[in-house]
């Protein structure tokens, strides 16, 4: 079987760096090259070098549209715009796309949502297998206590991140909020400043630490009477999410259009 060919967009990234050296260390696959932004410092570099690797002889490019047109599937985790853009092209061009920005507004969901009806597309706001069989567990365990547990989603990430509340915290409370059957948009209560008055029943809370070099750090806690249970989820490094995304991307091989999601890529 011929090797698929996976380009990274925004290889120079914290995720885009890693995701090109589990590209080049797997034998199912080949490096079809990697973009970052016109006035990048990036520009020209080595992806192998970038990678840690040593040079590899391909170069950082400033056109997506060159790089779908010699990729199977492409990578990205970028920002939100840049995604919009990256899923139009992959449309356009039928190729796959591995979508792990966070961070869309709704408008900006939309048009990926469009793009998946014409092309393959991954999107998940977490790749890891942990965190994924996490949102399994905290649907059950929404579905199984009352209102009586108020839940609240907390999360810790690294100082450079540049949205809040987490994806995987949304993801989470998406999970919880399905298990009580509520939609999240309705019950969700993303700050609390000043003085906000008694918790209202059947919210789910969210707060949101942000220092160091933290890869992810995720809890959904159920307070109840007399009891709390707290389901955790502990990144230590941010390998396990481009694992995850180089796995979904030699998943989409020979895969309809759609937009998936990381249970579909993990049979969960
Ligand atoms: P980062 O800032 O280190 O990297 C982003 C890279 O994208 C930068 O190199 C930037 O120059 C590049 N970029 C921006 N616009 C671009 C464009 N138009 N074309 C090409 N490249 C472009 O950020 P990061 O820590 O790697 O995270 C990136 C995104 O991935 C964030 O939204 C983050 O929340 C998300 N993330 C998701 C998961 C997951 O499992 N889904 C895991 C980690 C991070």
């Amino acid at each position: 079987m011929e090797k698929y060919r996976i380009g990274v967009v925004g290889c120079a990234g914290r995720m885009g760096r890693l995701n090109l050296a589990n590209i080049v260390n797997d034998e199912a696959c080949e490096l079809a090259g990697g973009t970052e932004p016109a006035g990048s410092p990036n520009l020209g570099a080595d992806l192998g070098e970038l990678a840690g690797l040593g040079r590899l002889g391909l170069t950082v490019g400033a056109d997506p549209a060159e790089l779908f047109g010699k990729s199977d599937a492409v990578i990205d985790f970028t920002l939100p715009a840049a995604t919009v853009r990256h899923s139009e092209l992959a449309a356009a061009k039928g190729v796959a796309l591995v979508a792990g920005t966070t961070g869309l507004d709704a408008a900006q969901q939309a048009a990926v949502e469009a793009a998946g009806a014409r092309t393959a597309i991954v999107q998940a706001a977490n790749m890891s297998l942990g965190v994924n069989l996490l949102a399994m567990l905290v649907e059950q365990a929404a579905a199984a206590l009352d209102e009586d547990y108020d839940i609240e989603v907390l999360e810790m990430h690294h100082r450079q991140k540049v949205d809040a509340p987490s994806g995987t915290a949304l993801l989470l409370g998406r999970a919880a909020a399905a298990g009580r059957g509520v939609e999240l948009d309705r019950v969700s209560q993303r700050t609390r400043d000043g003085f906000t008055g008694a918790r209202r029943p059947g919210d789910i809370g969210f707060a949101t630490l942000r220092g160091g070099d933290v890869a992810g750090d995720h809890s959904v806690i159920f307070a109840g009477p007399g009891e709390r249970v707290e389901l955790t989820h502990k990144a230590t490094t941010r390998d396990v999410f481009a694992r995850g995304a180089l796995k979904a991307a030699l998943w989409t091989r020979g895969r309809p259009p759609g937009l998936y999601g990381m249970r579909d890529v993990l049979g969960l």
